[in-house]
């Protein structure tokens, strides 16, 4: 019988994450202060993040310790199950092998933990009160609620308003866990005034959201902001998805042609991908894709250059693919992939040629989705059935050129809170929603003003 799950030992959960920074051929340029458009000094994030996690954005080590308190609490779930798909495997009839690695355990059903709880940690440590973050589909509001539970910090989440009115449950699950859920735009904030003067009825986006989040963190000296994605030291707390995979992957005598991700702001991809993304820049024969959703195409569509981080402009400039930060994705089910911009790590090494991307359109992913709950059991978050739905097509290329992969992907989370989005398919009113043409060359209009990268 083949086996199904490659289980490893508590005392197995990495003692350091893994910076891909030491590794790089090539640095990603720095970040721009806005007003001088010189690079911003860690000074200028001090006034919302802690020292610790400022010291990891630009530390130059290749490894760096996760504190003994951060990993008791990895323990609550870590280290997580590789399983082999033996079940979608044989429902596609092919002899390559399928691996993936399942982060859906953790006690917020995502990957988002991970960055969470060493988040809540090192603010914790710092003497901060209360953490204020903004949320999309709800998996990092519900991740940092919990965290902040566990180290008795207040959280404060602003949450996107279509997912907000959409997904109660992760409303819910944020205030059980004692954390405060705002819809976005919200009256509480300059940023989320001015959204709604202009248009009562905004469906909020991310980009709106962190504006509102990043403005109470910087205007309260007790309160830190917490981003759940796209800066280097949360990718770099992702990194134990990759460094358990790989042992796991020993165990299982395999070692992946190609390794699979999704990606919003390019964490959770990161984390499974920047481990062995090291061996691919040491020389090893491997391949690694991005996937994202057709409908918020920020790698394979938008401009690589200088952008904002959020709408109202307040964050720094960051190097990275964009779609411009005025952007308005269509209401796709995967909330969590919703962002006009990616991780400049992300961006970086797509735009060096190391990793290459791809998008889908969401009617197609969750066809993928409801096979491979077919056949595996689990049923996926909408955002990783994007990297299921690029699976088969490593499948059938590998059918066509009549060799034997071994494919790798994460499976980043469940979608126990997200049945509405396969009530919409099962149902058959799903509807692929196309990036409307006339906002994304509008809202790439305004990156043009902004510096561009060589
Ligand atoms: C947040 C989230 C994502 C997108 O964020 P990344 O930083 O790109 O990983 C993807 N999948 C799930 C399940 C999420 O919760």
């Amino acid at each position: 019988m083949a086996q199904h799950r490659y289980m490893l030992a508590e005392d197995r959960i990495p003692d350091r994450w893994y910076n891909i920074a030491a590794d790089l051929p090539s640095m990603p340029p720095p970040p721009l202060n806005p007003g001088t458009g010189e690079p911003i000094g860690p000074e200028a994030l001090a006034a919302i993040f802690p020292m610790a996690l400022i010291e990891q954005e630009v530390s130059p080590e290749r490894w760096i310790p996760i504190p003994d308190a951060v990993r008791e609490v990895y323990a609550m779930w870590r280290p997580t199950p590789l399983y082999r798909a033996v079940g979608l495997e044989q429902a596609l009839g092919t002899s390559c092998k399928i691996f993936y690695k399942y982060e859906g355990v953790s006690p917020a059903g995502s990957h988002k933990p991970n960055t969470s709880v060493p988040q809540a940690f090192y603010n914790k440590e710092a003497g901060v009160r209360k953490l204020s973050t903004e949320t999309g589909a709800g998996q990092w509001g519900s991740s940092l609620s919990f965290a902040c539970q566990h180290f008795g910090l207040e959280c404060e989440v602003f949450m996107v308003r279509v997912s907000f009115d959409s997904k109660p449950y992760r409303r819910l699950m944020m205030e059980t866990w004692g954390g405060t859920c705002i819809a976005s735009p919200s009256e509480l904030t300059n940023a989320g005034r001015t959204i709604l003067a202009e248009n009562p009825d905004s469906s909020g986006s991310l980009g709106i959201a962190i504006s509102e989040a990043v403005e109470v963190a910087a205007t309260n000296d007790d309160t830190n902001y917490a981003l759940g994605s796209v800066l280097n030291h949360v990718l770099l707390h992702q990194t134990v998805v990759g460094q358990e995979a790989k042992e796991q992957l020993d165990m299982a005598g395999a070692y992946p042609d190609v390794v699979i991700g999704c990606v919003g702001g390019g964490s959770n991809f990161a984390g499974l991908a920047f481990p062995f993304l090291e061996d691919k820049i040491a020389g090893r024969d491997i391949r690694i894709v991005a996937v994202e959703p057709a409908s918020c195409p920020t790698l394979t569509r938008g401009t690589y250059g200088y952008d904002f981080g959020d709408t109202a402009q307040m964050t720094p400039l960051l190097p990275m693919h964009s779609l411009g930060h005025g952007f308005m994705p269509p209401s796709i089910h995967s909330g969590g992939l919703r962002y006009h911009g990616m991780a400049p790590l992300v961006s970086h090494v797509v735009h060096t040629g190391l990793v290459e991307a791809t998008s889908y359109s969401q009617v197609e992913c969750f066809t993928e989705a409801v096979r491979f709950a077919r056949a595996e059991g689990i049923i996926p978050a909408p955002e990783p059935s994007h990297a299921i739905r690029h699976v088969i097509t490593e499948v059938e290329r590998a059918k066509e050129e009549g060799v034997e992969k071994t494919i790798l992907f994460n499976l980043c989370g469940h979608g126990h809170f997200d049945m509405a989005a396969y009530a919409d398919f099962l149902g058959g009113t799903m509807q692929d929603l196309d990036v409307d043409e006339g906002e994304l060359s509008r809202a790439s209009e305004a990156l043009a003003a902004l510096p561009g990268i060589g």
